[in-house]
């Protein structure tokens, strides 16, 4: 069968289901095209994306400079491998330490491999910095996080699906609950092994849940007090997504540890970072962290063009005031409502919550409902659905988008 070969939506799910693996759910819809805040299926069904790759593709589909970018630099050198140096590796480093402030940027290429950087960076600080024994350093992290899915990262989480038959697990962390300060002072407390604390401003994949204003804020104070890292996960918040670049940004905060990833790219190509100042990325030496295609060319060429989209096409404003816009149109509809119970989010990543069980299926249904009206969202847990175009949309879209929610919501009212 020729790459090129047109199959159906029917034949191309069977070809996955006999031939792949079996590690995801998909919606039943097969996209062959996308540009922008659409995408095509293989029928010709035009939908707007209302997930974009899980906010990986925040400036759009095919966005024609990143493409181009990519297109450009794939035809001069696509990878030497970090034994040599190459011509645009350094510039890329200096761009986006400049970008988001900086000392330096550790090249990775997926989320999970940047919070894997991001622990290890954190152990060796905590015993050459800091002074902790040797194999005593803790990380705080919190409950429902979703950092990943390698072996360590995995073992601190509490998605029993994500950790369940996969240990035995890495030790060294601790968990607390999430949006709790009290929570992480106690743990700081009459302990001087903690490395760091890794959170996520706003928890993603656990279903949109914006800590109360302050908690980022305070959380980043007790750090400092006590000399731990702030570790921000941004891989799915970042990026402009939340109506800043950063959604630390939010609450004036400055990560010891950024991690990057999704958008950092614009979905063209997997593409992730871990940024510190000095005195912590410098405990990394030459042979004792690295990847073979992580800073490639082809990487940073389209990194720095996914970025200069962000603040050419000001994105983050963007973001911010349809944000607003949603959920003011959501709360509108809600108060009507007896099958959504809430909207909640920051810029342009917000869920709704479905009034019914976490187990039941209505959250889907909708989902499935939703794709038939031309809009592609999925549940996140359970009875949530969360809402994350392409920052690219105008108003105009947004209003098209909310009426095709309206409309199918209400299809499901009782
Ligand atoms: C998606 C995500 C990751 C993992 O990224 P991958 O590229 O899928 O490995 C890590 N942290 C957060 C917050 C994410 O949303």
């Amino acid at each position: 069968m020729k790459v090129s070969e047109k199959i159906s939506s029917r034949e191309a799910i069977a070809l996955e289901d006999k031939h792949g693996a079996h590690n995801y759910h998909p919606l039943p819809v097969v996209l062959e095209r996308g540009e922008g805040v659409y995408v095509w299926d293989v029928e010709g069904k035009k939908y707007f994306d209302f997930l974009s790759a899980y906010s990986a593709v925040n400036q759009g589909h095919c966005h024609p400079k990143i493409v181009g970018a990519m297109h450009e630099q794939a035809q001069k050198l696509t990878l030497t491998s970090r034994a040599f140096h190459n011509d645009i590796l350094g510039k890329y480093e200096k761009y986006a330490t400049e970008y988001f402030g900086f000392d330096k940027l550790l090249p990775m290429n997926t989320g999970a491999e940047a919070v894997e950087t991001a622990i290890k960076l954190a152990r060796k600080w905590a015993y050459e910095r800091k002074g902790v024994e040797e194999t005593e350093a803790q990380i705080i992290v919190c409950e429902n996080n979703f950092h990943g899915r390698t072996t360590t990262i995995i073992s601190f989480s509490n998605d029993e699906g994500a950790r369940k038959n996969f240990g035995p697990y890495t030790p060294g962390f601790i968990k607390i609950p999430y949006n709790d300060p009290e929570a992480l002072e106690e743990a700081l407390k009459n302990n001087d092994n903690i490395a760091g604390f890794l959170v996520e401003p706003i928890q993603g994949e656990a279903g949109v849940y914006v800590p109360a204003q302050g908690f980022l804020s305070r959380a980043k104070e007790l750090c400092e007090q006590h000399n731990v890292l702030f570790i921000a996960d941004e891989v799915q918040t970042g990026i402009a997504r939340t109506g800043k670049l950063l959604a630390v940004d939010h609450e004036n905060v400055k990560p010891d540890v950024l991690i990057l990833g999704k958008a950092i790219s614009g979905g063209v190509y997997p593409v992730s970072a871990v940024l510190a100042n000095d005195d912590i990325m410098n405990v990394i030496k030459p042979g004792q962290h690295g990847s073979t295609f992580g800073g490639n060319p082809v990487a940073c060429a389209v990194a720095m063009a996914a970025l200069d989209v962000i603040k050419d096409e000001n994105l983050a404003e963007n973001a911010e005031r349809l944000g607003n816009l949603f959920r003011r149109k959501m709360d509108d509809y809600i108060r009507s409502s007896n099958i959504v119970t809430l909207v909640r989010g920051k810029g342009l990543l917000n869920a709704i919550v479905i009034n019914d069980s976490e187990d039941s299926s209505t959250a889907w249904d909708i989902c499935m409902k939703l794709k038939e009206n031309g809009l592609l969202a999925k549940p996140t847990h359970g009875n949530i659905i969360r809402f994350a175009p392409p920052l690219v949309m105008n108003e105009e879209q947004l209003l098209e988008c909310v009426s095709i929610i309206e409309k199918t919501l209400r299809e499901f009212e009782k």
